[in-house]
């Protein structure tokens, strides 16, 4: 007999770490998005970011909410500052829940011929080594409290090939299966890791970067429902995967892209 698995949706009581939480000015990123559904279901927000003001707006956003946050400023590319950052959310509230590892840049541009070798190796310590280490520092604390939910952000560039340059899709690549080893690793422990793989949504990464309204146009196209995203469409899946709702859900990678990896 099929017994149906009863949950709490609320966060209520948990500790969420979220990094690049802050966005530029009022824009919407995926970290920022994230951070503030997370308050909104009652979890307190460790809003990390390497621009302290853009977090510190994050926060405000969330206290104007009623919600609970508080501002790192770090770098996830070093050790030191994501162990400082996990130190901190676990002195002030005493635990680590949920780990949103959002941060990510383009990287360099150009092929294996022509791309810049220091910016290729500091790029994956940013998009990749970051999430190692942010689980390193967080995973001891859920295994005391016996779970935990990790979701990390990856993009469709890692899932399909096409890509104009190698960095990113190279190290999109590496979060979707870092996801699926560490989903294994810790599943008896009761720790869920899960990846969402956003299609190019409206970000300030993505306007910062000059998009063309054609450009725009076209990835609009290319995809089922033909409408552009936002932070708000990828900081959903990311709730979902964060709360008790997806309790039997690891491992996964969870295209956030109106279709655009499904088919043609
Ligand atoms: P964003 O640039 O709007 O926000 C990212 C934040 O991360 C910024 O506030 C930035 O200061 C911070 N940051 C960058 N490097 C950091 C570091 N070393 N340490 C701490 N903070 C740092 O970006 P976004 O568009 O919201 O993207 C967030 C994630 O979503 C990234 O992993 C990105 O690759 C992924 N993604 C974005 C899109 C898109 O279309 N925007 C598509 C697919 C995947």
């Amino acid at each position: 007999e099929a017994k149906e698995r009863t949950f709490d949706r609320s966060l209520k009581g948990r500790v969420a770490i979220v990094t690049g939480a802050g966005s530029r000015a009022e824009g919407i990123g995926n970290g920022r998005a994230a951070a503030i559904l997370l308050a909104r279901d009652g979890a307190r927000v460790l809003l990390i970011d390497a621009v302290q003001e853009w977090a510190q707006r994050t926060q405000e956003m969330i206290a104007e909410e009623g919600g609970e946050a508080m501002v790192c400023a770090a770098d996830v590319s070093r050790n030191e500052d994501c162990q400082a950052a996990v130190a901190q959310a676990v002195q002030q509230w005493g635990r680590v829940d949920i780990l949103v590892n959002n941060v990510g840049i383009g990287g360099p541009k150009g092929t294996a011929v022509d791309l810049d070798l220091e910016e290729w190796d500091q790029a994956l310590r940013v998009n990749v080594t970051s999430m190692m280490l942010m689980a390193r520092h967080s995973i001891p604390h859920m295994l005391q409290q016996g779970r935990g939910s990790i979701i990390n952000v990856a993009s469709v560039a890692g899932l399909i090939g096409g890509h104009p340059s190698l960095l990113y899709p190279t190290s999109k690549g590496a979060v979707v299966n870092m996801t699926r080893a560490m989903a294994a690793h810790h599943g008896a422990q009761g720790i869920r890791v899960n990846c969402v793989a956003p299609g190019m949504v409206h970000t300030p990464m993505v306007y910062a970067r000059g998009m063309s309204e054609e450009v725009r146009e076209v990835r609009r196209k290319r995809s089922f429902l033909q409408i552009e995203g936002s932070g708000w469409d990828v900081g959903h899946a990311i709730r979902y995967l964060a709360s008790d709702e997806s309790g039997w859900v690891t491992g996964t990678i969870f295209p956030v892209d109106a279709g655009a990896t499904a088919g043609r």
